[in-house]
């Protein structure tokens, strides 16, 4: 074979001219593993062949870093589970500050699993997922989280930051009206009276009650769904009968919206219904319609 001329001795790499080292198949595996973007010739110089077996080794390395995080990321998702399980049995058993511990521990979870800091969950975090259920259960923690913070004083800011995170995750959540129920009652025998009356009022604000139409799309940012709220606030409230059918709706509509929320098929027939129904109550009685429900 013609050896000679510096052409045929230069490294492809990195230009530079000598003796050169085959990669051998087992190393182009490991390249290709572990540095796929790399394109690196047959042949190289013996400087260039240290740089790649140390490149590859250390690939490997955070590769495997990389997987053992993923695999406790999988791990801490599972584990969730049991962790809420505890927290809410313990809720029954009045054991409040342990159940604290544990809901705090969940929470901690999701945010080691998403990559954010404390108290930087939100429900933007589950959207577009298989996850988006867990909008609901987050809601319902920071509800329990709500009532455990308020057995004293010296809680009253985790309160009101728990508050803040429960409305965040409601607006996203069909169970909306549901927690809003349960703040009704839970408001006549709370220690800081006016923190739950104040939530029980932005809850309404908020458009809970549209849980059906919520449950439908899934999301409070469609149209349908705020003409709807819209329709509910401005126009049924402001009449006695109006105020009836809400209270009404408010009785029968959380089965209602547990099932719409496990059926595909009935979500179909009620958006047909609502793509309808949302555009003609709205020129019918003028509705307001604001971006930011
Ligand atoms: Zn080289």
């Amino acid at each position: 074979m013609e050896t000679s001329g510096t052409s045929a001795n230069q490294c492809l790499r990195c230009k530079s001219a000598g003796p050169l080292l085959r990669i051998d198949p087992g190393l182009r595996l490991r390249i290709d593993e572990t540095l796929p973007s790399e394109n690196i010739p047959p042949e190289v110089c013996a400087n260039c062949f240290k740089q790649i077996t140390s490149l590859v080794s250390s690939g490997a390395k955070l590769m495997r870093e990389q997987n053992a995080r993923e695999q406790n990321k999988m791990n801490l998702w599972r584990n969730r589970v049991n962790i809420l399980k505890h927290g809410r049995k313990l809720m029954t058993l009045k054991s409040y500050s342990d159940a604290a511990v544990a809901y705090e521990k969940y929470l901690r979870i999701l945010e080691v699993v998403y990559d954010v800091k404390a108290g930087g969950l939100t429900p933007e975090h589950f959207k577009n997922s298989a996850r988006t259920k867990e909008i609901s259960v987050v809601a319902s923690v920071y509800w329990d989280l709500v009532r455990i913070y308020d057995t004293t004083p010296r809680y009253g800011d985790r309160q009101k930051k728990s508050i803040e995170k429960l409305l965040s995750f409601l607006r996203l959540s069909p169970i909306s009206s549901e927690i809003g129920r349960k703040a009704r009652q839970f408001e006549p025998t709370a220690k800081n009276q006016a923190v739950i009356k104040d939530f029980i009022k932005r809850i309404d604000k908020k458009g809970g009650g549209c849980f059906i139409a919520t449950a439908t799309y899934q999301n409070v940012e469609v149209f349908e769904v705020r003409a709807l709220c819209a329709f509910r606030d401005q126009v049924l409230a402001n009449s006695a009968a109006g105020r009836f059918f809400i209270k009404s709706y408010y009785l029968f509509s959380p089965p209602v919206a547990e099932l719409v929320d496990s059926s595909p098929r009935t979500q179909k027939l009620l958006k047909k219904i609502f793509r309808a129904l949302a555009p003609w109550l709205n020129q019918k009685f003028d509705l307001h319609t604001p971006e930011d429900v």
